[in-house]
């Protein structure tokens, strides 16, 4: 069988260093990461030591200072890292964006001092993140969650049942938002919570449609008790530091989608190169060969999308719009993208054997977490309509 390699990524990094940084990524994700994919996501076995691997590389803080063991990488570089390595195996790329969520409280919020003793672990040293918003009654209406943390002297004593956490159980710490105050946002405290606390212990995964080599779990906080210096930020900022962090995590989302999307187009024109109907390669009928080309133009324009609103970020200037807009436009764009790889694929597609199916099924969960696209749409349109009811 005459496999034909995929095009490479035209990728616009900004300086030689990072060239050098993706070259790696890209071998790490070849050599380490894409060949047991398929195995360990049907066996459903999260492959913790890649994740050390990436550690050890100083692959898991790349967008935080370098002063507590982070990369100091522009958005626009770390994004392309996660885009490689989703492309690899989505549950390792999203895995490295849900720790870098968990990382941003303390690496942009918590105090100096905070910062010197837990960061470089987070960000260099070997340890992996959790970010615990999510509730079982409350989803896309977080402000309304009920777990609570309740003062006593120097400590907080932590009660509740966070859903849908990506790393529950075996995380090594928890960033958590629980209620200290009134109802809604404004009585939101954030903690760190170190992942062998007691009184924290995680439910069996939930069985999910893919990337079932990601552990999601309920995770129940009975009577855990965190120091005050464990406390994140000021009493009640904690809604909103988790609102900015989920504006940076759904860039990295959205470059997983984008790198989701690509090994499917890769997949889809390494096939319909191949297999022939008709005394022809498929790939030569003008029906797949618009698909092929929809699906690479949509690709590079979400791979734009994302990069356009890093690149505002790595500025300083707002961006909330753009990742809104980036997060949807690249999900929507790895659901149809991969869908139509399965078809072209035809009845091979639909089996186990080709990896287009798994593509399909992962993509699905981008278009729901950090915000549904129903919510992304609701952002956008309140930036360009405005609020509400006014
Ligand atoms: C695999 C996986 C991993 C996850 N990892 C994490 C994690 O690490 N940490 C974490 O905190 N959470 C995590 N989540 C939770 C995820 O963020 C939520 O599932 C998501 O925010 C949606 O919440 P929900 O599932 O409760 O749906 P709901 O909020 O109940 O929504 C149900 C439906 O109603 C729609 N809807 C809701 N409100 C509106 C509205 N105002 N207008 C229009 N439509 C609306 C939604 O779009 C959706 O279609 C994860 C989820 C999954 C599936």
């Amino acid at each position: 069988m005459s496999v034909r390699d995929p095009q490479p990524v035209e990728r616009q990094l900004p300086t030689e260093e990072a060239r050098d940084l993706l070259a790696l990524v890209r071998e790490i994700a070849q050599r380490e990461i894409a060949p047991r994919a398929a195995e360990e996501e049907d066996a459903g076995r999260f492959p913790r030591e890649i994740f050390t691997l990436l550690s050890e590389s100083g692959l898991l803080g790349l967008p935080y200072a370098a002063e507590y063991g982070g990369g100091d990488q522009p958005y626009e570089v770390y994004l392309q890292v996660l885009e490689e390595l989703a492309a690899a195996r989505l549950t390792v790329g999203l895995g490295v964006s849900v720790h870098t969520l968990a990382s941003y409280a303390l690496a942009t919020h918590g105090a100096k001092q905070q910062q010197v003793e837990h960061l470089p672990a987070m960000l260099g040293g070997g340890l992996l993140g959790a970010y615990c918003l999510s509730e079982p009654s409350s989803g896309s209406d977080a402000a309304s969650l009920r777990t609570k943390a309740v003062r006593d002297g120097d400590e907080w004593v932590i009660d509740g049942t966070k859903a849908w956490i990506t790393h529950g159980g075996i995380a090594d710490f928890y960033t958590v938002m629980a209620r200290t105050g009134e109802d809604g946002p404004r009585g939101i405290t954030a903690f760190l919570v170190p992942g062998d606390a007691p009184g924290l212990s995680g439910a069996a995964p939930e069985k999910k449609m893919g990337m079932k080599g990601s552990p999601t779990a309920q995770v129940h906080f009975d009577g855990v008790r965190v120091p005050d210096d464990r406390r994140i930020g000021e009493e009640g900022q904690g809604f909103s530091i988790a609102l900015s962090a989920l504006d940076s995590g759904r860039l990295g989302i959205a470059a997983c989608a984008v790198g989701v999307a690509q090994a499917a187009l890769d997949e889809a024109v390494r096939y319909a190169t191949e297999r022939r109907q008709f005394g022809r390669p498929v790939a030569d009928f003008q029906g797949l060969r618009f698909m092929l080309a929809d699906m690479a133009t949509q690709i590079e324009a979400g791979r734009a999308l994302y990069l356009a609103a890093a690149r505002l970020r790595d500025a300083g200037r707002p961006f909330a719009k753009q990742a809104a807009m980036a997060k949807l436009h690249c999900t929507d764009t790895a659901m149809k993208v991969t869908t139509d790889a399965v078809q072209i694929l035809g009845g091979y597609g639909y089996t186990a054997d080709f990896p287009a199916e798994r593509y399909m099924r992962e993509a699905k969960v981008l278009q729901i977490v950090e915000g549904t696209n129903q919510i992304q749409r609701m952002v956008i349109a309140r930036h360009v309509a405005g609020p509400e009811g006014r």
